[in-house]
């Protein structure tokens, strides 16, 4: 068949205008066929089957196939259109197909228009049309396979209009289907599936072709959960989505799922904790979408749950995010996942068939148009009432954020483009030189400040004042401490800034925030060296950049005064007598990398200081370009590993060369200066490991990764962890065995267990700032506590470590405030000519952590 693409690009020519023409030329030449066009149109759009040659729920389907299927309905349909909204890591199209009433269809930019005018997002007076844009995204997990499978049948019923209702639904909404969230994830499924698939089918859960080995597909090409993405939006897929969708602002989005193949199917109302700031509407609304789902799949006799597991408290997920963003949020869980394949027998006898699992998120998406078609008035009404009141009563305890613009720029920056990314607004703030009183997120407690020049303001009055009062609350409220992920995540935090929450409003200025670049001139003169003060992660990019022309560097490990300025720990000192063996191209690479990070260079016509120890003094080590392995494999969490292949290469933009597991003991790992170990299982290969330290190697393991050293006889985290164990043995802190804690209640199991975990809360690190892995840092910061500590090292280098019982943010159960008081969060030792460094939690957690990319590059360029 022949099947052209439609190129739109941009959202302006999102009409297709000629398909359009050419169909109203249609109606006005042959009226009395309109009543026919309907059967007609659907006679041309094949099904599914026809299309791919295979039934669906009969074989997995390639992304490009579902993407060319949903480019055929397009074609065919008027009521149809189809697009790109970017690409992949890998380069696979991430696509939508809008789906309406022609005259819906017509009209898109005026509806889309009108909706953002109503929400305040985009200026102007609203006064036109507005309907219910309902937005369906499926298979945000790769391996979660019905999803693609599922949306091609949506697709194909609304496009044919073939359930009842349709026809009228789609009169008054406008249905948005994201077939594929994630289509490298979902590709290497279908791939390794089909790749190992019995040709027969094999309901045998044992087989090849269902267990999948490392990394599972349900991440994306750098092994992120983009269903934990949403707020940070690190990842292409997140931010493109999210491009578009802030476009329209949908009034309901639906996120398809898929759970244990033992579970049924989980629709809303959602599970406790629901965050404080869902509006009463929302949540009957999840009572309504509740009920509307409970007729269809009561109809077909299928069984279901709501109100559990599934919570609607941390900003990550595609539930959550939509809701803080005036829509109602859904998540969606058919009970099956990758394992299930295409047919999987069941503890019960039974046999789950992709069949049936497509039918589970095909009622769902046909319940989520019909619910919201039915509650169209109210659904518009409330949506726009709540951007109004957000602007003009917020119900957010504190008034105004101010944030001070004395931060370190490279912080500021990134902080500042979270905020645009979630289209919160801020600005310079008014009233300068006044102290007032606030919350003090770095103290954690009461303060004052006095607004500056340069200081930055968020107000909570603005639309988006809701996901505000999410975003910088120092301490989130929940109903129950039991969420399914993060329980501490305020902004201050996340950037380690200094902030204040003040309750009273201040105003904004009028000139938006600027970040200015600093001009470098070039220089006249052939100066001694160039010098870039150490204040935040820019200079680590500096570093990066100028390794990569083949620069060496000094690093000042003490402050130090010359030419009139002062200069911090980690200063970069580019000496021309360092680098001859790069010619007269010398100062334009320096400038050029300088230019490029946004850093300001200083220059000096001598080594000697003013005050410190001089450029050439052995407190200025030299350092050359290090060569950086990253393990990965099987025993390693792929998500630590992809968090630290993605900061290498989107943040510092450094190479580092990936080794794996399988074949790591015939590397000689001497060709590296660095290896980094993610949170894993490394207790083969331990001895290599400290073999190769001690020949002068740098090893950083990250989380888990640590706990092979702490039981090798021949370190000091191992003798820290046996004295610990021997001071505890004397102290006799072991439970007694009629201990009345041990009679806890059966159903309270679960929540017990949560007296010594950290639901990913949020500590204050003591940092000691004379240390290089510190530099740039400050002498606090903060991290997403999730593991244990050690104990403090008796000799090697405590470098980060918990000095309190409580979290600054987030839960913490009272069993594990007990273990971490006092306890190391950085550390390292040397061994041998080499060095084993430790990290006890991600420092960059999911990439959003940005305060902790400082701590990365320093340890492997410092
Ligand atoms: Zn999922």
């Amino acid at each position: 068949m022949a099947v052209s693409v439609i190129k739109i690009n941009g959202i302006k020519t999102i009409f297709m205008p000629h398909k359009i023409h050419v169909m109203k030329r249609f109606f006005i030449a042959l009226p009395i066929l309109v009543l026919n066009f309907v059967f007609v149109n659907s006679q041309e759009i094949q099904s599914p089957e026809e299309f791919l040659g295979y039934a669906l729920g009969t074989q997995f389907t390639y992304h490009h196939d579902a993407v060319q299927y949903c480019q055929h309905v397009a074609e065919m349909s008027p009521m149809v259109v189809y697009k790109e909204y970017g690409k992949t890591y890998e380069g696979r199209p991430l696509i939508v197909c809008f789906v309406s009433a022609e005259e819906n269809i017509e009209n898109l930019e005026t509806l889309r228009k009108n909706n953002l005018l109503h929400t305040g997002l985009l200026e102007g007076e609203a006064d036109g049309p507005q309907k219910p844009f309902v937005w369906l995204s499926y298979n945000i997990h790769g391996n979660e396979s019905v999803g693609m499978e599922a949306a091609m049948k949506t697709l194909y019923t609304l496009a044919t209009q073939s359930y009842t209702g349709v026809d009228d639904w789609l009169k008054e909404t406008i249905v948005i289907i994201d077939p594929c969230q994630n289509p490298d994830g979902r590709d290497l499924y279908t791939f390794r599936y089909r790749r190992n698939q019995s040709r027969m089918i094999n309901v045998n859960g044992d087989a090849f072709e269902r267990n999948l080995g490392w990394p599972s597909a349900r991440a994306n090409h750098y092994l992120f959960d983009l269903n934990r993405d949403w707020t940070w939006q690190t990842q292409v897929e997140t931010l493109k989505k999210l491009e578009l969708y802030k476009q329209y602002m949908p009034h309901v989005h639906a996120d398809f799922h898929e759970m244990g193949s033992g579970s049924t199917y989980f629709f809303a109302p959602g599970a406790d904790p629901w965050h404080e700031v869902i509006t009463p509407w929302q949540r009957d609304f999840h009572t309504l979408m509740g009920d509307g789902n409970a007729a269809l799949f009561d109809e077909k006799y299928r069984l279901y749950f709501t109100k559990d597991q599934f919570d609607l408290f941390c900003p990550s997920f595609g539930d959550t995010w939509p809701l803080f963003n005036g829509a109602m949020g859904f998540t969606y869980e058919q009970g099956g996942g990758g394992g299930a394949g295409l047919a999987l027998k069941l503890d019960t006898g039974d046999t789950l068939s992709l069949e049936k699992r497509i039918e589970g998120h095909f009622l769902s998406s046909m319940a989520t148009i019909q619910v919201s078609f039915e509650n169209r008035k109210k659904l518009i009404s409330e949506f726009n009432t709540y951007f109004q009141t957000a602007q003009s009563r917020p119900e957010f305890e504190y008034k105004s954020i101010i944030i001070k613009g004395s931060n370190s720029q490279a912080s500021l920056k990134q902080m500042a483009a979270l905020l645009e990314r979630n289209q919160i607004r801020f600005a310079y703030a008014h009233d300068t030189g006044k102290k007032i009183r606030g919350f003090d997120y770095h103290k954690n407690r009461e303060g004052e400040v006095t607004i500056e020049p340069g200081d930055i303001l968020v107000s909570a009055h603005q639309p988006m004042s809701r996901f505000v009062q999410v975003l910088f609350e120092p301490d989130s409220k929940a109903t129950d401490s039991l969420s399914y992920d993060l329980t501490g995540w305020a902004i201050p935090y996340i950037y380690n800034l200094e902030a204040y929450a003040l309750k009273e409003t201040i105003q904004p200025q009028d000139d938006p925030v600027r970040f200015v670049p600093p001009e470098n001139p070039e220089s006249s003169q052939t100066p001694y060296a160039y010098l870039v003060n150490r204040t935040g992660f820019d200079e680590l990019k500096f570093i990066a950049l100028i390794l990569q022309e083949g620069l060496r560097f000094r690093y000042a490990m003490k402050p130090f005064e010359i030419g009139g300025n002062t200069f911090n720990r980690g200063t970069i000192i580019v000496a021309r007598g360092d680098n001859t063996h790069i010619g007269n191209t010398f100062d334009t690479a320096i400038l050029k990398a300088a230019n490029t990070s946004k850093v300001p260079l200083f220059t000096t016509q001598t080594g000697l200081v003013h005050k410190g120890k001089d450029l050439g003094s052995g407190y200025s080590p030299i350092q050359k370009k290090p060569a950086i392995a990253l393990i990965g494999g099987d025993g390693i969490s792929s998500y630590s590993y992809g968090e630290l292949w993605y900061f290498f290469e989107r943040e510092l933009e450094f190479p580092v060369t990936l080794l794996g597991t399988d074949y790591l003991s015939s590397v000689d790992l001497t060709e590296y200066d660095v290896i980094l170990l993610p949170s894993g299982n490394y207790n083969k290969y331990k001895d290599t490991l400290i073999a190769y330290a001690r020949q002068g190697g740098k090893v950083i393991a990250f989380e888990r990764a640590a706990s092979a050293f702490a039981t090798a006889k021949t370190t000091a985290l191992n003798k820290a962890v046996e004295a610990k164990k021997a001071e505890d043995k004397k102290e006799d802190k072991k439970i007694k065995t009629d201990d009345p804690s041990l009679l806890k209640k059966y159903e309270d199991q679960r929540r017990h267990s949560l007296t010594s975990r950290s639901a990913s809360s949020i500590y204050k690190v003591m940092l000691d700032e004379t240390h290089p892995y510190a530099f740039g840092m400050g002498d606090t910061w903060f991290i997403i506590k999730r593991s244990s500590g050690y104990p403090y090292l008796q000799s090697g280098n405590n470098i980060g470590y918990i000095t309190t019982k409580e979290p600054v943010s987030g839960f913490a159960g009272y069993k594990f405030q007990e273990e971490i008081e006092n306890t190391l969060v950085i550390g390292s030792e040397r061994i041998g000519r080499g060095e084993l460094i430790y990290v006890t939690d991600s420092p960059y957690y999911r990439a959003f952590w940005k305060s902790g990319a400082n701590l990365i590059g320093n340890m492997i360029f410092y």
